[in-house]
């Protein structure tokens, strides 16, 4: 028995298969209802009580989770939410054990200004998508699947690029955590 609080059509078997057609069938009608929900009204006030929050939990990172809930959607953004959400996520210091901010810097925060960037309504954006971790692009982005660092991809682990320019800019960055399994590389 799985949870009630899936659909009637989200089977137990179809959440085990979550790289079948069918899965993503689900997935993709799933979308769709969320996204009509959030646009009742109800994405603006997630995001109205996330930046709310900012000020009373001293959390920068609310506005931007809650924004990638309704850019997963495609959720209806306005403009000015975008270009706010755009200089929060610019100036989210480093992860401390105070700010809690882990994954917003670095390859997360390239990966949420790439979604900001080519956000548009009705269209979801995967995060679960390789991005490049200097421009934060993905497949969807640049016509051609990102290509992995070589050192992280003999270890199993993730470190993209879009082009060799992205990779050479990154790589003051990527060099602390290249070939490390605690380098954060993803946002959500
Ligand atoms: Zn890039
Ligand atoms: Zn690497």
């Amino acid at each position: 028995m799985i949870s009630s609080t899936y659909p009637s059509w989200v089977t137990a078997e179809s959440l085990q298969k979550d790289d079948t057609a069918e899965h993503q069938a689900a997935l993709n009608k799933l979308i769709i209802e969320v996204r009509a929900k959030l646009d009742t009204g109800i994405g603006q006030k997630i995001l109205q009580e996330a930046w709310s929050s900012v000020t009373r939990h001293f959390f920068e990172g609310e506005p931007i989770f809650a924004a990638a809930l309704l850019l997963r959607a495609g959720a209806k953004i306005s403009p000015g939410d975008l270009k706010h959400l755009r200089k929060l996520a610019e100036k989210i210091e480093p992860p401390s054990v105070k700010n809690m901010n882990v994954g917003l810097c670095g390859p997360g925060r390239a990966q949420f200004m790439a979604a900001l960037d080519s956000y548009k309504h009705g269209i979801p954006r995967n995060f679960c998508e390789p991005s490049c971790f200097c421009c934060g692009k993905t497949e969807v982005d640049t016509g051609r699947p990102p290509f992995s660092c070589k050192s992280c991809k003999d270890k199993g682990l993730e470190g993209w690029y879009c082009d060799r320019a992205c990779q050479k800019k990154d790589w003051q960055q990527h060099k602390k955590t290249c070939g490390k399994p605690t380098g954060v590389t993803k946002a959500f």
